[in-house]
């Protein structure tokens, strides 16, 4: 932790950090971003958000119903309802959210129709992240396909944004539903679909106990088990949940170098079992690939890695009746640089580094959060503050968040679209 300090960004990169005074005095002409009782930490990582969709429902799917209820009820039809300008509005505002909680980087957990346009809201509003299009060719929904469709829908985005990690803000992920929504060949294929690109793959599996029956039922393996033994793991996997997972398929995931990412306020919203059955402190505890994500708005709803890290850290630490298994530094670097590593970007991202790309995120300590301020500025921004901290925010070496606005869109106007937009669809649900 450094006091009294800068960071210095030349073009999109980090290229010197040091004693404030001296880079004042070296740098006199130089613009300044923060004041001196700021502070300045690495963009936030969020491995897991839908940006399409739920947004026009949030907080609106009651949360008196399953969450099959809440996916094949509200959310599948209203897929079937949505324009590329819908996808387009919901993922600038989605994303306008997260760079004001300090989020710079966004896995998107997958767009059912246009991901295109997602790439665009990423441009638009000066985020960095993945985009991914729905993948499934098992059970009826929108976009379902026959297992080549997929694959080459999933090809074509690769060969449009590029799959490597780069300092682009947007590439592209393979990216399938994932549950028993998927066949034994769709999996497989996508699988060395991302290798051949040296991209990652990222689906859904086990949040809740039904896909685990479901695999044991038509393969006589859980799920996990079942993809080792089909050869789908690898370092370029991101598996989203992974919350009811045994003792062997934790060591298989562990042994292939997959990384999870958690989303604990979704488990919670959704009674998914995180505290009576997650495995997630044994994968912390054996120091596994690990990034969290904030999921959806109708399933932990706000997009705020301080929020979800505090969060994490609290349910490991009572989980397992260890204080130090998860401290606020722990949490801190789940959101930054251990969620980097787990999505292949830290030679990149999630730290403050000469060289690294300028993602960095400015807090405030004005807040009644911050006073007094602590001496540990860390404990304090995990346990007592929230994303309502983040005053400016840079990535890539731009100014796009400042006190608190993002500089890229005219925010009231966004809100008007999308609040309209939002009646219109809640109208066709019957709750406007
Ligand atoms: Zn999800």
């Amino acid at each position: 932790m450094l006091k009294n300090s800068a960071v210095a960004i030349t073009d999109s990169v980090i290229s010197e950090i040091g004693d404030f005074e001296e880079m004042r005095r070296k740098f006199p002409d130089i613009s300044v971003i923060g004041t001196p009782t700021s502070v300045v930490t690495p963009g936030y990582i969020n491995a897991h958000q839908h940006l399409t969709g739920d947004r026009y429902l949030r907080s609106a799917i009651p949360d008196t119903i399953s969450s099959n209820d809440a996916i094949f009820k509200w959310i599948v039809p209203l897929h079937e309802l949505l324009t590329a300008t819908d996808d387009r509005l919901s993922a600038t505002a989605g994303l306008v959210e997260a760079l004001s909680n300090g989020v710079t980087f966004t896995v998107e957990a997958g767009t059912v129709a246009h991901p295109h346009e997602v790439a665009s809201a990423f441009v638009d509003v000066g985020a960095r992240g993945t985009v991914g299009r729905w993948g499934w060719d098992i059970g009826q929904g929108p976009q379902v396909a026959p297992t080549s469709v997929v694959l080459e829908r999933q090809k074509q985005l690769l060969e449009d944004f590029g799959g490597k990690a780069s300092d682009n803000l947007v590439t592209a992920w393979v990216t399938l539903v994932g549950h028993d929504l998927m066949s034994d060949e769709l999996v497989t294929k996508a699988s060395q679909l991302a290798r051949d690109y040296q991209t990652h793959l990222t689906f859904h599996i086990a949040p809740h106990e039904d896909d685990v029956k479901s695999y044991l039922s038509r393969t006589g393996k859980r799920p996990i088990t079942h993809f080792h033994d089909l050869g789908v793991l690898g370092d370029h996997v991101l598996l989203a949940h992974a919350v009811h997972i045994d003792e062997i398929e934790t060591n298989l995931i562990i042994e292939a170098g997959t990384a999870v990412v958690s989303c604990p306020w979704a488990y919670l919203r959704l009674a998914q079992g995180i505290t009576g059955y997650g495995r997630h402190a044994d994968l912390i505890r054996r120091n596994a690939r690990i990034a969290l994500g904030c999921d959806s708005e109708n399933a932990g709803d706000a997009i705020d890695m301080i929020r979800t890290a505090a969060l994490f850290a609290g349910l490991t630490r009572d989980g397992e009746r260890d204080f130090a298994i998860t401290s606020a530094h722990d949490a801190l670097d789940l959101m930054t640089i251990r969620g980097a590593q787990a999505i292949g970007m830290d030679h990149l991202i999630g730290s403050i580094e000469v060289g690294k790309l300028a993602d960095i995120v400015i807090h405030s300590t004005d807040g009644p959060q911050w006073t007094p301020i602590s001496p540990d500025p860390v404990l304090q921004l995990i346990w007592a503050s929230d994303g309502r901290s983040v005053s400016d925010v840079v990535v890539n070496g731009k100014h796009v968040v400042s006190n608190g606005s993002s500089l890229m869109v005219d925010e009231p106007a966004l809100r008007a679209e999308l609040t309209a937009r939002a009646q219109f669809f809640l109208a066709t649900f019957g709750k406007a």
